[in-house]
């Protein structure tokens, strides 16, 4: 309850918040992340997730690579929880300046989120390797072959996602670096801060309020002002604005 104050009153007196999140953030939405004790990388495959969802892999392994990408990454029935809708009313507000997620699920602007930046891209865009013609999320997790296929020229159609090997778009990465520096309070939630070069760019902070809620520790926890260890969904929901 005393944590809650204190986040009430961080927000209250902040105009420009920034938000930084991961995987947990869409786990009160039904979908796995990775490192919890029931997320996918404690799912035993026949290779580890980040092996799967390769550059190496989906040119060389491309059914094994759809097969878990289709099964597990796109979630396309999940809706946005109480931390989408809180952020999304915050940026409504002018409280809230951008949403900087590692997230794929699109979530954030299902739930009326409109500065988002997605460092590793969204499930919602793909596009033809040979003709480059775009395809919705719906076409690729329904194709008739497990490996989707362009109806034009019939090349591969590969997610506008970064995989393991991929580089992150420059202007994206600019964005979020841009907006993290810029803002008074950042709130990093649901992620291990695990996952390079992503979770380096909260160093770019030098606001007055750096606030963490995440079920589990993390190795910012020593650096943040206020630390919540619980669910995001839950945390935020408390919070009036
Ligand atoms: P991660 O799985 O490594 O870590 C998730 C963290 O969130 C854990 O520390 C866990 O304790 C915490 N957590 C889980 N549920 C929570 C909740 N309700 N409230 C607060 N904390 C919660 O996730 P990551 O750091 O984002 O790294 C995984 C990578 O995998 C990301 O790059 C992401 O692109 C990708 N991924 C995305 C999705 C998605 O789009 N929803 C799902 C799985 C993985």
């Amino acid at each position: 309850m005393e944590n809650i104050e204190k986040l009430q009153e961080i927000i209250d007196n902040s105009n420009n918040i920034v938000f930084f999140g991961g995987a947990g953030v869409s786990t009160e939405s039904g979908i796995p992340d990775f490192r919890s004790v029931d997320g996918l990388y404690n799912l035993k495959y026949k290779y580890p997730p980040e092996q799967i969802i390769s550059h190496t892999f989906f040119q060389y392994k491309p059914e094994e690579f759809y097969r878990f990408y289709k099964d597990k990454m796109m979630c396309l029935d999940a809706k946005p929880n109480k931390a989408h809708t809180f952020l999304a009313k915050l940026e409504e507000k002018g409280k809230l300046s951008a949403v900087v997620t590692q997230n794929i699920d699109g979530l954030h602007q299902a739930g009326g989120s409109h500065t988002v930046y997605e460092l590793h891209g969204s499930i919602h865009r793909n596009y033809c390797t040979k003709c480059h013609a775009f395809y919705d999320a719906e076409f690729v997790k329904n194709s008739k072959d497990l490996i989707p296929k362009c109806t034009k020229c019939g090349g591969i159609i590969k997610p506008d996602v970064v995989l393991y090997e991929e580089g992150l778009d420059d202007e994206t990465v600019t964005n979020a670096i841009n907006a993290i520096s810029n803002c008074d309070t950042l709130i990093i939630a649901g992620t291990s801060l695990v996952v390079y070069p992503a979770a380096s760019f909260i160093r770019y902070f030098k606001g007055n309020h750096l606030v963490l809620i995440n079920l589990s520790e993390t190795s910012a926890d020593k650096m943040a002002g206020l630390v919540i260890h619980g669910k995001v969904g839950e945390v935020l929901s408390q919070i009036k604005i």
